[in-house]
């Protein structure tokens, strides 16, 4: 049976370990991509063009809104985050998992667009962890740091918003969570043609 896929939107505050928590399922889910999104942000040491983000002007990306080719945008600390429309509009309809990154106003857009969407929340075990993670990480300026732990209040109280809450404390723990969710939402009867399931029974014989 070919099913349509879906959209997993992951928020959380910066730092609390969203984009390692993707690496570490990868491997283990098929059929699950990525959605890069585009970004005015300079890249951090070690990004990569096309794979972390697409890194473009500010005049590049406000380009990308006038020709409607993002299905959100937002700004976060000073710069303009953004998800390219056509990519998870052509692998949703191919039938696979999308998982993107995005913070709580892009969250807000697609829960308006993309009702069957499903919205996990990411969190730290605690503030002072985030600081240290952020701290750990090392790849941004103090300020932008601070901007982050900031944010990071707001982002919190909307997670009444979302579906489902993972705390990434030991990391093969978040995983298992988030391939759990996964996996459960692959099950929802909303998401089957309940026409092609009656034919599972096509071939039926009178008892
Ligand atoms: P985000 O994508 O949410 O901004 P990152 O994935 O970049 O966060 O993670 C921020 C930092 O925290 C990185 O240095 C990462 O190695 C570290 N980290 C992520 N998850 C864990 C975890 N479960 N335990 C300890 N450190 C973690
Ligand atoms: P960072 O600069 O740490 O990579 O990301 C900062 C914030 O931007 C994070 O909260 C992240 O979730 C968010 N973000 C990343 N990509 C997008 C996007 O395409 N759209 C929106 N709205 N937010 C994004």
């Amino acid at each position: 049976m070919q099913l349509k896929g879906f959209l997993i939107v992951l928020s959380g505050p910066s730092g609390a370990g969203k984009n390692t928590l993707m690496n570490a399922v990868f491997p283990t889910i098929p059929n699950l991509q990525y959605s890069v999104s585009v970004t005015t942000r300079p890249p951090r040491q070690g990004e990569i063009e096309g794979v972390d983000y697409f890194f473009r002007s500010r005049d590049e990306f406000d380009q990308m809104i006038a020709q409607d080719e993002l299905l959100e945008w937002a700004e976060f600390c000073e710069n303009r985050y953004g998800t390219p429309r056509s990519f998870v509009d052509n692998a949703i309809e191919d039938g696979r998992t999308v998982i993107m990154d995005v913070d709580i106003q892009g969250a807000a857009q697609i829960r308006e667009q993309m009702p069957d969407a499903v919205f996990i929340f990411l969190l730290p075990p605690t503030w002072d962890e985030l600081k240290q993670r952020l701290l750990d990480r090392g790849k941004d300026p103090d300020e932008a740091i601070h901007w982050r732990l900031e944010q990071s209040y707001v982002e919190m109280k909307h997670i009444v918003n979302y579906d489902y809450f993972i705390i990434n404390d030991q990391l093969d723990n978040a995983a298992e969570r988030l391939r759990t969710i996964i996996n459960a939402e692959w099950c929802r009867v909303q998401r089957v043609d309940l026409d092609e399931l009656q034919q599972l029974w096509k071939g039926r014989k009178k008892p």
